[in-house]
């Protein structure tokens, strides 16, 4: 047994996030064969520990087809991309808008709920809760009356602390201002200020900060879309074709700025009554989000029921991921954030060929 016997095995692997191979993806990094026992080292494009494992386990698999005696250790080294420009920015690996063409359709409950099943998948997750006209990660959070820790640094800048809860640190413009603060602000000053305040954040290395955009495509969401170096964003709908109308808006803003659009999220896409699990009833109508999707060739990265449990946990505090007595609406969500993580890998393999092109 030797590495290149190792490599032959392990070279066609396919990541399933990028449909390439390992060896297509450079991910060998290193083999090491000694006797009976196998160390493999792989470079990956952003290893949650569930990705890692997932490469630990078909490695190992192939490698003991072959040598069943064999001891095999398979060490993941994250592949880094980030060449985040922006100063107060640069210690996060990925950011995630969420948005929407209008308000109401749960936007900040999905950004609420991505942020914790990205957490329980073992990143660093930060929330920023930019919806100036309704800031609702406090509530949705539990952190509703907190207020954000700040202090001056050596320099004399302000500083402040994200609230942790949930393995999640949340900063949100409610932790700072009233609502009827922000809604005597308008537009490009309330981006201003905002911009500010997100600069004035500690936020710590973070693997995911989950941007929960204001509504609509106006002055402030053009302004906060340029100004902060997004990876990517994901769109959240409602079925109906008026929600379809604005969305469509929502996906052409950020084409416009030459942001990655991840895909879209449709929410309360069907109703199933507690008492008859079989029925599903689409009470917004079917199937929008997935033509949406398709007009604009973007992902639809899943579709969330209505619940009055989805509603109750924003309510109380509990995003419904974390919800003990319906694990089954917590396992179809964090499907859907492992579908965002794909497109975030996506976005980042393609980004890293590109900047391999640049160089050579
Ligand atoms: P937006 O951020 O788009 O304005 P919110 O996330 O604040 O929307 O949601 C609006 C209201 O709808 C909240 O009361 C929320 O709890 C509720 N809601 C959101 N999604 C669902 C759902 N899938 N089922 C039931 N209620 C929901």
């Amino acid at each position: 047994m030797t590495s290149a016997d190792i490599i032959s095995l392990i070279n066609p692997i396919i990541d399933p996030d990028l449909d390439r191979s390992l060896g297509a993806l450079g991910a060998i990094h290193n083999v090491e064969v000694d006797g009976a026992h196998v160390r493999v080292y792989l470079d990956v494009v952003q290893p949650l520990h569930t990705i890692a494992r997932r490469l630990d386990l078909a490695c190992t698999t192939a490698i003991h087809a072959s040598y069943p005696s064999a001891t095999v250790e398979i060490f993941v080294r994250e592949s880094g991309i980030s060449e985040r420009t922006h100063p107060a920015l640069s210690t996060i690996k990925n950011l995630v808008a969420v948005a929407s063409g209008k308000g109401g359709v749960g936007k900040s409950t999905i950004a609420a709920n991505l942020a914790v099943a990205l957490a329980q998948q073992g990143a660093a997750v930060g929330l920023l809760d930019a919806d100036v006209y309704g800031p609702s990660q406090p509530t949705m959070f539990g952190l509703a009356g907190e207020t954000m820790r700040a202090e001056k640094d050596d320099a004399g800048r302000i500083r402040g602390y994200p609230n942790e809860h949930y393995g999640v640190a949340v900063a949100s413009i409610g932790f700072v201002m009233q609502r009827d603060q922000a809604a005597i602000l308008r537009g490009p000053m309330l981006a201003g200020y905002f911009t500010t305040l997100v600069e004035q954040i500690m936020w710590g290395e973070l693997d995911y900060l989950v941007f929960d955009l204001p509504p609509g495509t106006g002055d402030i969401q053009l302004t906060l879309t340029q100004k902060i170096p997004l990876t990517g964003a994901v769109v959240v709908t409602t079925p109906q074709e008026i929600a379809l109308a604005d969305v469509r808006r929502s996906i052409q803003m950020f084409r416009k700025v030459n942001v990655d659009v991840l895909g879209v999220i449709e929410n309360m896409s069907y109703f199933v009554p507690p008492d008859m699990p079989d029925r599903r009833y689409h009470i917004f109508g079917e199937g929008g989000g997935a033509a949406v999707a398709a007009e604009y060739d973007v992902p639809l990265l899943g579709q969330v029921p209505i619940d009055a449990r989805i509603r109750s946990g924003g309510d109380e505090g509990l995003p419904f991921v974390l919800d003990p007595e319906r694990p089954d609406l917590g396992d179809a969500f964090r499907a859907i954030a492992s579908n965002v993580v794909r497109q975030v890998r996506r976005h980042n393999a393609s980004a890293a060929d590109a900047h391999v092109q640049i160089s050579l």
